[in-house]
């Protein structure tokens, strides 16, 4: 197969007249992207690229077998959820094997937005209530409800979101229940009932929070004493990502009455789905229709079984468990000899380093994170950015990323740390 090798800043021209400004580019050199493969992005120059960013891959770019799912899909029959077919219900059928018994029902649809903003449906009409809580700095979506659950995006808050402090450090971790009772009373003494309670169960925007396990609890507690639902987001912390459990609510040990995916769930393919109590769904589906094109087509839901069955059976939970503590505790030793690395939180694979200020360097805290995020990526290492102040770099590879993966990533981490900037 021949690649087009397109030229860098024909694309950037290009992109700059027909794209709206909103498409926003990853780093100060934007990378062209010609193909990928397991771990690895490969540029217009073949140079390759060590990918500890995406998570949507899950289970490596390109996988063969999701490749060779979605074709053969393809090629037989791809249609929508209203007739009667075997994809979305083998889908479904192994999705729930995945959860806990309490949740019954799935309904599909093809981005993780569509998801939480049925799930916000489903709240407001079962509880009654309009109210949610969410974290200060999280993100949720970009419907125009979701973008309302979204302060990393700058939009407004909607009309009766609230939001509470991600708990950052673990003093805030201890007194999260006790956040979202006050945060309760607020919203009541305002004449707003809660329908529910929104959360990135890993909190990725709010710059990564793993620890301590179970400080949900208090806080879900307190929502459904006045008679509100919980809502796991898990559209970045699902599929095995956390390494000792396939969704982030569970090393919480909580019990979400609904759950959001997306992302990872087709490897690429858009694909999503809200998974819930069937009783709520019940009360929903009596006083509402929903019906989404292209939620739980043939081709999405073979996909997405595809990567199913390869986080299985390549142990890819376990590789992200594996990896991801050799990673953690390298990490940490390498902060005890760096002090630009402040913090390093996360759990399997999914990290957040967070960095901070250098006084000799001159440089804010966001410039300096963004520094050390383009010399990786000039070293050949894709890292993100995230927190509230730009202050976290997150690293969330595809979870095939090995332990010889995660030393080139250290020894570039230490150079980027130490580049003069
Ligand atoms: N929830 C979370 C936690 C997310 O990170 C995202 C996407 N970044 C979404 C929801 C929305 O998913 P999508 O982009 O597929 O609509």
């Amino acid at each position: 197969m021949t690649i087009p090798h397109p030229d860098r800043s024909s694309l950037l021209a290009r992109r700059a007249r027909v794209l709206a400004p909103t498409h926003r580019l990853f780093y100060d050199q934007p990378l062209a992207i010609v193909r990928a493969e397991g771990v690895w992005l490969y540029d217009e120059q073949g140079r390759r690229y060590l990918d500890a960013y995406n998570n949507v891959p899950v289970v490596g770019h390109c996988h063969p077998a999701v490749a060779q799912a979605i074709c053969s899909q393809a090629s037989i029959l791809n249609t929508h959820t209203r007739y009667l077919t075997e994809e979305p219900l083998a889908l479904a059928e192994e999705l729930l094997a995945t959860l806990p018994p309490e949740l019954g029902n799935v309904m599909f649809t093809c981005t993780g937005s569509e998801a939480n903003d049925l799930a916000v449906q489903v709240c407001k009409v079962v509880t009654g209530g309009t109210g949610f809580i969410i974290t200060d700095f999280a993100y949720h979506g970009s419907s125009d409800a979701l973008a309302g659950m979204s302060p990393e995006e700058g939009a407004p808050l909607g009309a009766g979101v609230y939001t509470v402090r991600a708990p950052l450090r673990r003093g805030d971790a201890a007194s999260f229940g006790e956040q979202v009772r006050r945060c309760i009373e607020r919203m009541r003494a305002t004449g707003v009932q809660l329908a529910g309670l929104l959360l990135d169960t890993i909190f990725s925007s709010d710059g990564v929070i793993a620890e301590p396990r179970g400080f949900l609890e208090p806080a879900i507690r307190q929502v459904r004493e006045v008679g509100g639902l919980f809502i796991a987001d898990e559209v970045q912390a699902g599929f095995g990502r956390l390494g000792d459990s396939m969704w982030g609510f569970e090393r919480h040990g909580a019990l979400p009455d609904l759950v959001t995916m997306g992302k990872p769930m087709g490897n690429g393919h858009p694909i999503a789905a809200l998974v819930g109590r069937a009783d709520l769904f019940e009360e929903f589906a009596r006083r509402r229709h929903y019906f989404n094109t292209f939620g739980g087509n043939n081709v999405s839901c073979a996909a997405a079984r595809a990567v199913l069955r390869v986080i299985r059976e390549e142990r890819l939970m376990q590789n992200a468990h594996r990896t991801g503590n050799y990673l953690l505790s390298a990490l940490r030793s390498l902060a005890e000899r760096q002090p630009a690395l402040r913090e390093v939180r996360g759990a399997g694979l999914f990290i957040g380093l967070e960095l901070g200020v250098a006084p000799e360097s001159g440089l804010s805290v966001r410039a300096q994170t963004r520094r050390v995020a383009n010399a990786m990526r000039d070293r050949g290492v894709l890292v993100g950015v995230t927190g509230r102040d730009g202050e976290v770099l997150k690293i969330r590879p595809p979870l095939t990323f090995g332990v010889e993966h995660a030393d080139f990533l250290l020894q570039e981490l230490e150079r980027a740390l130490s580049d003069s900037p």
